[in-house]
């Protein structure tokens, strides 16, 4: 059995010392006149390498999916049109403002909403339509704002795994209305917890600023609070990790790139194996490498996690169906539109997420491939004896 000799992480920041030293700056200087230095630069950095006028740093992506979804006013009655499958964190927020997300299904190559889904979804409640940017793929971004735009409804995008990723030239985080990044410490860009929102929508920008500070009017001394609101800012030192982050997002992006080439390179040839995809147009950041075997293999998801972990490979599950987690139990209104036959449904029962961590070298990518190759025979002809 091919078994890596130290265990492989399946993901994990790239931190030098620049990121310790601006860190350790901010936690010296970030006082005073000079508290909010670094989040305006972290700010600037993104909005600049997004292409879109406004920024706010917030304490995850998560804070700013709520805040989006607060701050275009989606409330009690109100639905929203998501993709089934993603991570549940692009969805919660919806619910916790007591709208309702609709869950629809995803398109088979990019593993992004499917936008005859979207269209085949939206009713008289309909106010807002949520793209989520898969593993670094990008939604049909035109086709979504048609949709959007024919029907008068919001366009949001969910960009928490496609940082650097662009569609025509245009960066992730510059569609739709406004846009949220993550900045976990799995993510392409890593500051342990974090998150931006992204907009060019300057109304939107300031309803933000005032929803993620308890309701205050931007510059306000007085501490007069207009609504009962969020409290989501950004720590000085995360903004600090986030900016020494940003001075290297090429060759960040460039080293997720080159992960995907060493596993393609080992991988494109297996028949019925499925790796992200770069469609015609698309600059895909890649922030997971993502695999997924057609059927006649014989696994599922966590047979293979488990066959990779015995080979001490770590490896994570594409995302489950939201309609198919417990947390969806008491929400069948959100799942009228679900079907067994989604491609999604097919997807996630069998994908994984290969190792994507920076740390990767071509030589770890060499064994994984080896032990992925080794699992997946194994699969077959456990199915033809078992015939
Ligand atoms: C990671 C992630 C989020 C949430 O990011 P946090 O910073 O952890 O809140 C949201 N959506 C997607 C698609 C993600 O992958």
């Amino acid at each position: 059995m091919i078994t890596s000799a130290e265990r492989i992480p399946v993901a994990g920041p790239s931190i030098t010392d620049r990121e310790a030293e601006l860190a350790a700056e901010a936690a010296r200087t970030a006082w005073y006149a000079n508290h909010y230095a670094y989040n305006a630069r972290f700010e600037k950095m993104m909005a600049d390498y997004v292409g879109v006028g406004h920024a706010v740093s917030v304490p995850h992506a998560t804070s700013a999916l709520h805040l989006i979804f607060a701050a275009l006013g989606i409330g009690p009655g109100d639905e929203v049109i998501v993709p089934d499958v993603t991570w549940i964190a692009s969805v919660a927020p919806i619910v916790h403002l007591g709208a309702t997300p609709i869950l629809v299904d995803i398109l088979p190559d990019t593993w992004c909403i499917d936008p005859a889904a979207v269209e085949a979804a939206i009713g008289p409640c309909t106010k807002a339509i949520l793209g989520v940017d898969l593993y670094g793929s990008m939604c049909d971004w035109p086709t979504l704002q048609a949709i959007a735009d024919r029907h008068g409804l919001y366009l949001v995008e969910d960009a928490a795994e496609a940082l650097g990723s662009s569609l025509n030239g245009r960066r992730a985080g510059a569609f739709g209305r406004a846009a949220a990044f993550s900045f976990h410490g799995s993510k392409t860009v890593a500051t342990g917890e974090g998150g931006m929102f992204v907009t060019d929508d300057p109304e939107l920008n300031a309803r933000v600023l005032f929803l993620r500070d308890h309701g205050r009017k931007p510059g306000d001394r007085f501490f007069q609070n207009h609504e009962i609101a969020f409290k989501y800012r950004m720590n000085a030192v995360t903004a600090a990790l986030g900016i020494a982050q940003m001075e290297r997002i090429d060759a960040l992006i460039a080293h997720k790139r080159a992960i995907y080439g060493w596993y393609h390179d080992r991988l494109a040839d297996m028949d019925g194996l499925t790796l992200n995809c770069e469609p015609e147009g698309v600059s895909n950041s890649y922030w997971m490498v993502t695999a997924v075997p057609c059927e006649a293999y014989g696994f599922d998801k966590f047979a293979l996690m488990a066959e990779m972990e015995r080979r001490n490979i770590d490896t994570r599950p594409f995302f489950s169906p939201l309609s198919s987690l417990p947390a969806f139990d008491a929400h069948p209104e959100a799942k009228r539109f679900v079907t067994p036959n989604d491609c999604g449904q097919f997807i996630a029962r069998v994908g994984i997420n290969l190792p994507s961590g920076y740390n990767m070298t071509e030589e770890k990518v060499d064994i994984v491939c080896a032990a992925f190759r080794e699992v997946l025979a194994g699969g077959r002809t456990h199915r033809v004896a078992a015939e």
